[in-house]
């Protein structure tokens, strides 16, 4: 019987992207049964994690990498490398930041909210942070006053969705803050297909999530400057000891990046746009929806399906429309952001047929 069946959970049908309270992403069989290889047996952590650096390092160019627990914790954790160095008793002495530089300057549209607020990730550390320019705007003059007084490290986020205001040059912004003698890091949690653009902005460290496109078991990478990837593994000894990677994680990112670098990318990327094509199609044959591909704003490289919805030809508003599928079993949840304006967002990268097929039949009985 399936785990659905014997706990009496709720059928889903992911069609929200990377989401964290649906459980993220599908791993493939061979991540899959290897991770559960993994789980049946010890292994040398320290070499775990050197095979999972010398195989980042090989498919992004990245000098070193490191896991840990997850992008939260890889935040936390790049922040204290950059306040401690390797440094054995200011390791020790963290989330107490006295006598250390613990200022980190982040563009204030940056400081988002993915189910808890980034700028609690850099608290955690012992880091204050200090937010440059407006909500809505922050050029390269408003981070760099924020970098005149002395500043530990500066973040920058790169989210498809989540940075609010202007998007800020994340080449020149980090170009700035190494004007200061800052390191940068970037936040890029879902960007794993992007790892060797966001690597040549200059940045001393780029963190993504492993659980996401890459469709690892949870964990987030630290990937770049080797002194400051070290300064990050020692905080195991302090307060990273609560978010360290597991074996499993670990073995489970080294052979997802193994697959990653066998992916024909040109061929994947076919294949999802002949998804979201043959869905949009079938979706604008429908009663009151309007449907149109949309490529990602980011430049991850796929489309998405979007969804107007008429509701005086439908009969439901796109809210009511987001709220029918994701009561129905299976239960369908799509992106419902912009729902007030009308529009809904699908992400179809891991469904099947099969599931896309449901989500257009379920569509058709809301509609009709
Ligand atoms: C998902 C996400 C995170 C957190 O990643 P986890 O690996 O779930 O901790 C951080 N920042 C952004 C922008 C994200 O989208």
């Amino acid at each position: 019987m399936s785990l659905h069946g014997r706990y009496r959970l709720t059928r889903v049908i992911n069609a929200r992207g990377t989401y964290t309270p649906l459980g993220v992403s599908r791993s493939d069989d061979v991540v899959a049964s290897t991770v559960a290889d993994a789980l049946k047996d010890f292994f040398v952590i320290d070499e775990l994690q050197a095979v999972a650096s010398a195989a980042i390092a090989r498919s992004t160019g990245a000098e070193a990498a490191a896991v840990t627990h997850c992008v939260a914790a890889a935040v936390t954790l790049a922040v204290a490398a950059a306040m401690t160095r390797e440094v054995p008793e200011r390791i020790a002495a963290l989330p107490d930041a006295t006598g250390m530089p613990y200022r980190v300057v982040l563009p204030a549209g940056h400081a988002v909210d993915y189910g808890h607020p980034l700028v609690t990730d850099i608290r955690l550390a012992g880091g204050k942070p200090v937010l440059a320019g407006r909500d809505d705007h922050c050029t390269i003059t408003d981070l760099e006053q924020a970098l005149a007084q002395p500043a530990v490290a500066c973040l920058l986020l790169l989210s498809s969705r989540l940075t609010r205001g202007q998007p800020i040059d994340p080449t020149e912004a980090v170009a700035a803050a190494h004007r200061r003698g800052v390191p940068a890091i970037i936040d890029g949690a879902a960007q794993d297909m992007r790892i060797p653009e966001l690597l040549a902005t200059g940045a001393d460290l780029v963190l993504v999530s492993a659980q996401k496109y890459l469709a690892s078991p949870t964990a987030g990478l630290i990937i770049g400057r080797r002194d400051l990837v070290a300064a990050a593994r020692a905080q195991e000894r302090g307060i990273g000891r609560a978010m360290k990677a597991t074996k499993e994680g670990i073995v489970g990112v080294i052979v997802a990046f193994e697959a990653r670098e066998r992916l024909d990318l040109g061929a994947w990327r076919a294949r999802q746009d002949a998804k979201v094509e043959t869905f949009v199609a079938r979706a604008n044959a429908l009663p009151g929806i309007d449907a149109a591909a949309e490529q990602d704003p980011a430049g991850m490289p796929f489309s998405r399906a979007g969804l107007w919805v008429d509701p005086a030809r439908s009969g439901l508003d796109a809210t009511a429309l987001a709220q029918t599928l994701r009561q129905g079993d299976p239960s369908v949840w799509v992106m419902d952001e912009a729902a007030a304006e009308g529009k809904l967002l699908l992400e179809l990268v891991p469904l099947g047929e099969d599931e896309v097929d449901r989500i257009l039949v379920r569509l058709a009985e809301a509609v009709s």
